[in-house]
């Protein structure tokens, strides 16, 4: 039995859709208070009444909005237990066509935007006494590659090697440093990539679907409980058996 959730402080940076709201709708359920963050106001608000959360307007690119996003946790929820760098942006392009603008977004808002959320809330973290933090990458880069993400790829291997040192830096503290990497999870972000996408996809996994968002939400739970402490600088991969198979005759 895993120790209550109840009462913890917790912020989901790009909580307002797709996999961040699903683990924001998790740590919700399990008693936790949320602190979701995301660049469209509406769509955040919405969310956030939707989860019983709260909602900041916060771009995680820019280190300001981060800075400010620590301290309306300290204002709403009463400090920072655990945060889930979640935020995360995918816009598709192979190497002949990656513009330098679309790999320096990709590149700001995925290592950047999490360099940022994490750096501005260490203070809280630390004072928490058992501060988590759970990165979203994915199995892409880390794992796998796909033609069309050399970018996104190298932004979420970018996020363990970020995560690697961090754990042991933050490890005297008390904080640990952990992420999930999905597979593919169906998402708002992931539908734009259109039906053909989705149906290779689950062609390729061995369970036969597509992730939900609960399934990262329940992974990123783990990461946060106290029975988790002594787990630092780990991924755990969520993806149907995706990464698994040698051929694609391996799925049958
Ligand atoms: P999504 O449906 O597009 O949702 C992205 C969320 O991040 C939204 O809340 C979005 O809100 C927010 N966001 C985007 N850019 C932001 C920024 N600069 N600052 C703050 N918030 C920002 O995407 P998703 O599929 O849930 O992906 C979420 C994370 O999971 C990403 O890190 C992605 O790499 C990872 N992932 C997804 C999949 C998948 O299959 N879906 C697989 C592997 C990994 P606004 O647009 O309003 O800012």
């Amino acid at each position: 039995m895993f120790t209550s959730m109840a009462g913890r402080a917790v912020v989901v940076t790009g909580g307002s859709r797709g996999i961040g709201k699903g683990i924001a709708a998790v740590f919700a359920r399990s008693g936790a208070r949320v602190l979701i963050t995301g660049r469209d106001e509406a769509q955040g608000a919405l969310a956030a009444a939707e989860l019983g959360a709260e909602f900041l307007r916060a771009d995680v690119s820019s280190k300001r909005d981060c800075e400010q996003m620590a301290v309306t946790a300290a204002e709403r929820l009463g400090g920072i237990d655990v945060l889930c760098a979640n935020a995360g942006i995918f816009p598709g392009a192979v190497l002949d066509e990656l513009t330098e603008d679309i790999l320096t977004e990709v590149l700001d808002v995925n290592v950047k935007g999490t360099f940022f959320a994490v750096q501005a809330c260490l203070p809280a973290l630390r004072a928490s006494g058992r501060g988590r933090i759970v990165v979203t990458s994915s199995i892409t880069g880390p794992i796998t590659g796909f033609p069309g993400w050399t970018h996104y790829g190298a932004s979420k291997a970018a996020q363990l090697g970020f995560l690697r040192t961090a754990a042991i830096e933050l490890a005297a503290s008390g904080i640990t440093v952990n992420a999930v990497l999905p597979g593919n999870i169906r998402t708002e972000g992931l539908a734009s990539m259109g039906a053909e996408y989705e149906q290779q996809m689950t062609a390729a996994i061995p369970m036969r679907k597509l992730g939900t968002v609960e399934d990262i939400g329940y992974a990123a739970l783990f990461f946060a409980t106290d029975e988790a402490a002594y787990i630092t600088g780990q991924t755990i991969v969520v993806d149907g058996g995706q990464v698994l198979p040698e051929s694609p005759e391996a799925v049958g």
